[in-house]
């Protein structure tokens, strides 16, 4: 059977104004909803939060995934779980010194582990901990700059770490996250991704209309992965 490519929409990126609508909409059709943290030092930009993922908690069914663009994950860690976040990733170079209480303690609030490897980190510094990982996210580009060209040398990553996955038999999730667009499903599904992370170029800017939005990116998806 076919294996499909599964879909994150990165809902901080919902039209304030159609905000109900789209988030309705969105969490009928996707496989998990992406909430982008932002801190303003690890990255310069700020975003959503915890608060906006309490506030989605009673009504969504999708499972949230926290992505952790901040500097110290660890302060937000039981804030995400209160939130109801089912995934926590927080980004690999702001967990070198306490990885695994960092994953133990993602896991021991009930919720997933992930990790986010943005592109200059390499493959190796997550090879101790991977087996306790639910999901990696391979950033496709720098986190938190919009606009910016995919790195393709990211698709030869996303392969090594589908070999790693077989070599060691696990079994956690490969995403690819950053400047998502439909010319980069097929090289990131045929490279083995899992899960790709939408935003705007990827989904809102298809059309002002969510539902129509979203059956583009579909015809986009399926023409990739056939
Ligand atoms: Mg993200």
């Amino acid at each position: 059977m076919k294996r499909k490519l599964l879909t994150a929409p990165s809902l901080g990126c919902c039209d304030l104004f159609e905000m109900e609508k789209q988030v309705k909409f969105i969490d009928r059709h996707a496989d998990f909803l992406h909430i982008d943290i932002k801190d303003g030092n690890y990255v310069r930009s700020f975003s959503i939060g915890p608060d906006f993922m309490k506030y989605m908690k009673n009504v969504v069914k999708t499972p949230m995934d926290a992505h952790l663009m901040v500097k110290h994950p660890q302060n937000f860690l039981e804030m995400c779980a209160e939130a109801g976040a089912a995934y926590i990733t927080p980004h690999t170079d702001c967990i070198e010194s306490d990885a695994f209480v960092t994953i133990n303690k993602i896991k021991s609030l009930g919720c997933k582990a992930g990790v986010a490897l943005n592109p200059a980190a390499p493959l190796e510094s997550i090879i101790y901990y991977l087996p306790l990982l639910d999901k990696v996210t391979i950033m496709i580009v720098d986190a938190g700059y919009a606009g910016q060209k995919v790195i393709t040398q990211m698709y030869d990553k996303i392969r090594a770490l589908v070999k790693l996955r077989e070599e060691m038999k696990l079994e956690f999730l490969i995403e690819a996250d950053g400047s998502m667009n439909g010319d980069v499903y097929a090289p990131l599904y045929e490279a083995g991704v899992d899960v790709v992370v939408l935003g705007p170029p990827a989904l809102w800017n298809k059309n002002a209309d969510i539902e129509k939005a979203w059956s583009i990116m579909e015809q986009e998806i399926e023409a990739a992965v056939k």
